[in-house]
């Protein structure tokens, strides 16, 4: 039913952190034992799915292919997941590639050219395709064919190729990033939003059970907690939380072994690690709380902006720790708190922040 056409290696970010949404090798192994079948044991995000549901059940109910779809969010929130359990719904195959892994326009003929009536096409990190590729998607996406030119010059002729009704999943972290051609063409575009704390407990309560850990609910509550409303690092955590309750204790996951294996790696109460903390230490230390622009932020990390912008970012800003502003990103009186810093009285440098902070 599923066919990888690349493998992942480009993807698997050469990074440490445990509570990086970010695909690792380790998590590859594994993640597809952990991937919910189909959507009624796809747990949160009530609305994509009702609304996924409502479109799956028309095109059903018509005998046609469902409409192109845009999943965007975060890494690690089930975008992958949810394009799988579309093609197992409506009964057909999948193929996945992702956007830097076709590199020429003939790879993405090859692709297009070898599908099967209703199957669907995922194009994971689709903002990374490059132009000449897109372009020989926009006519497959909307005639469903492909115009082949041959030869060059003014002897070059052009053929049109018919391709069979297909469906295109594209994903992506950046919906921002797609060129409208692009982004006109889905019919269908669905935010995923980072998840609440009670939907992470269920899933790290579904993943234990499936990996025959022993977790009772308290302690799936305290790695849900710091799991960044992010499933992957949810399902990341849950397994390291288990070789700490294996090796120095019963093997039981409780509140207690769950909590005292996250502080020895390092992960707070809410979930942030060391990059967290030293990118809100930097906003208050060196600007005073903010503004302060995201490409200076970065170079004073040493951390690409990107990987701010997509993986700390909006976690920070769903806890409510950070602002984004015209100006730059500033910190709230919470971040101050959390991180036991005394929040300043009169700062001239916020008033920027001031409205929507304090
Ligand atoms: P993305 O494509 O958005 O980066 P994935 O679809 O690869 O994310 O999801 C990462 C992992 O998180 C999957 O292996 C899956 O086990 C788990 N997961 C994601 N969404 C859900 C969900 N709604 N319910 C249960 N598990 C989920």
């Amino acid at each position: 039913m599923f066919e990888q056409i690349n493998d992942f290696d480009s993807d698997f970010e050469m990074d440490s952190r445990l509570v990086g949404p970010a695909l690792t090798e380790e998590d590859a192994e594994n993640e597809n034992s952990l991937r919910p079948k189909t959507l009624d044991e796809y747990i949160g995000q009530k609305q994509a799915k009702e609304n996924l549901s409502i479109y799956m059940q028309a095109a059903k109910g018509r005998g046609e292919s469902l409409d192109h779809l845009l999943l965007y969010g975060p890494p690690g929130l089930g975008k992958t997941t949810l394009a799988q359990i579309v093609a197992h719904e409506m009964g057909v195959n999948i193929r996945i590639t992702s956007g830097p892994a076709i590199e020429k326009p003939g790879d993405l003929a090859a692709l297009l050219t070898n599908l099967a009536p209703g199957d669907i096409l995922f194009i994971d990190e689709i903002h990374r395709m490059s132009r000449s590729v897109e372009e020989v998607l926009y006519p497959a996406l909307e005639d469903f064919a492909l115009d082949i030119i041959i030869g060059k010059g003014p002897s070059a002729r052009s053929f049109r190729i018919n391709l069979p009704r297909f469906t295109l999943v594209g994903a992506t972290t950046r919906a921002g990033q797609l060129t409208s051609p692009l982004r006109d063409r889905f019919g269908v575009l669905l935010k995923l939003e980072l998840y609440e704390v009670e939907d992470i407990e269920k899933i790290v309560r579904r993943s234990a059970a499936i990996l025959g850990v022993d977790c009772d609910e308290a302690g799936a509550h305290e790695i849900a907690k710091r799991s960044r409303g992010t499933p992957r690092v949810a399902n990341r955590l849950l397994k390291r939380v288990r070789d700490f309750a294996q090796v120095l204790g019963d093997g039981r996951i409780t509140a207690q072994t769950a909590a005292d294996a996250l502080a020895r790696m390092d992960i707070d109460p809410l979930g942030l690690d060391n990059i967290d903390r030293r990118l809100m230490t930097a906003i208050i230390r060196n600007y005073g709380g903010g503004p302060v622009g995201l490409e200076t932020l970065a170079a004073m990390l040493g951390e690409e902006a990107v990987t701010l912008e997509d993986v700390c970012e909006p976690y920070l800003m769903q806890i409510g720790f950070l602002t984004r502003t015209p100006r730059g990103r500033c910190v709230t009186r919470a971040a101050y708190e959390h991180l036991g810093m005394p929040v300043p009285q009169d700062n001239a440098r916020q008033e920027d922040c001031q409205q929507s902070l304090f």
